[in-house]
């Protein structure tokens, strides 16, 4: 039952947005998962924008409003090369006006990636090769103008994590209407942490019960779950939501890292098989650990004395690469190469 809550989503201080994306995204049931006790379904933030999709596109909406509120004329990021965020900043940064530039910093090269990094260089990307995070303030610093709006890793400021606060009120009212029962648990993937906090902290203010597991996809985890924290934290002061109770939602599931940010698990890998029999692309960095821990959960919840409802909080794209290939390098060269090697 979803409680009443006294403070309807007007009621928040909420920023403007740049409208990019495609909402509601869908969220429907994933009847091959179900189980006697488990009900499975699936929100499907991979569909969030034509261009692009996944869940860098909630977070940039109130991003790009705030840059240019703000008057400025370029936007500087930082992120692995051929990371998500970098491409979705560089895509919907460019398509607002903005000049783009990301510092980047190596990952472990697959197609996926290599394929993300070609397409945001295609989109105009100025990239600016670290060797490191250890290169990555210094970098910033030197590469900060008057007219440049710094995005956070992953998008993942208070101003970002606006973005899924507003996703929680999205799914509340597909519950209302009838689309989905409401989750016991969500589980979703855990990164530079801006989708776990505004989620905790939306649901938190739109007065829906479900906790979340967290799925760690770097390391150290206690620093992931520390920034995390933080983060919930400070958006749910900004919205007058107890941090105490927002953060009380969130489990981090640190068991499917592997070795860590950008590797492939066997877990993972079948977790992906499995996915593709459903009509779910998953990555190796994010989904395919994420979509592993809510199998596992799935099957944790056996043991439950009552049914549940599982929501699996998908987050990759799966807009075509092709439109965003098509103006890409045929090749990656010198320094860009090496940072995906
Ligand atoms: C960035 C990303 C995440 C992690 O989200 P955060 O908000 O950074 O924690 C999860 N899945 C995919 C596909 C991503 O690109």
């Amino acid at each position: 039952m979803i409680a009443h809550f006294e403070r309807p989503l007007s009621a928040l201080e909420l920023p403007g947005k740049v409208p990019l994306g495609t909402f509601p995204t869908p969220a429907h049931r994933l009847d091959a998962l179900c189980t006697p006790q488990t009900a499975v379904y699936v929100k499907r933030d991979d569909r969030s924008g034509e261009l692009y999709g996944g869940n860098k596109v909630r977070k940039l909406e109130p991003l790009l409003f705030d840059a240019r509120a703000r008057g400025k004329t370029r936007l500087l990021t930082v992120g692995a090369a051929g990371s998500h965020h970098v491409l979705a900043t560089a895509t919907y940064g460019r398509a607002a006006g903005f000049e783009v530039a990301a510092v980047l910093v190596p990952q472990p090269g697959s197609p996926h990636v290599v394929n993300n990094l070609r397409a945001s260089l295609g989109r105009g990307l100025e990239p600016i090769c670290a060797r490191g995070s250890h290169e990555v303030p210094l970098q910033v610093l030197a590469h900060m103008t008057p007219q440049t709006a710094f995005v956070s890793l992953g998008g993942s400021s208070v101003l970002g994590t606006l973005g899924y606060v507003h996703a929680a009120f999205e799914l509340r009212a597909q519950i209302e209407a009838g689309e989905l029962p409401e989750p016991d648990v969500i589980v979703t993937a855990l990164g530079s942490g801006g989708t776990v906090a505004g989620l905790a902290v939306g649901l938190e203010v739109a007065g829906l019960g479900a906790r979340i597991v967290a799925v760690a996809v770097s390391s150290p985890v206690f620093v992931l779950e520390a920034l995390m924290a933080r983060l919930v934290r400070r958006t749910a002061r900004r919205v007058g939501a107890s941090p105490a109770r927002a953060l009380a939602r969130v489990r981090v599931e640190g068991g499917f890292l592997g070795e860590g940010y950008g590797y492939a698990t066997a877990e993972g890998d079948r977790a992906t098989a499995r996915a593709a029999e459903l009509g779910l692309t998953l990555d190796p960095t994010y989904t395919a650990k994420a979509f592993a821990a809510a199998l596992a959960e799935v099957a944790r919840l056996e043991a439950a004395s009552e049914p549940r409802v599982l929501l699996y909080w998908h987050t990759l794209s799966s807009a075509p690469m092709a439109p965003l290939l098509a103006t890409a390098p045929a090749e990656l060269e010198g320094e860009l190469r090496d940072l995906v090697r």
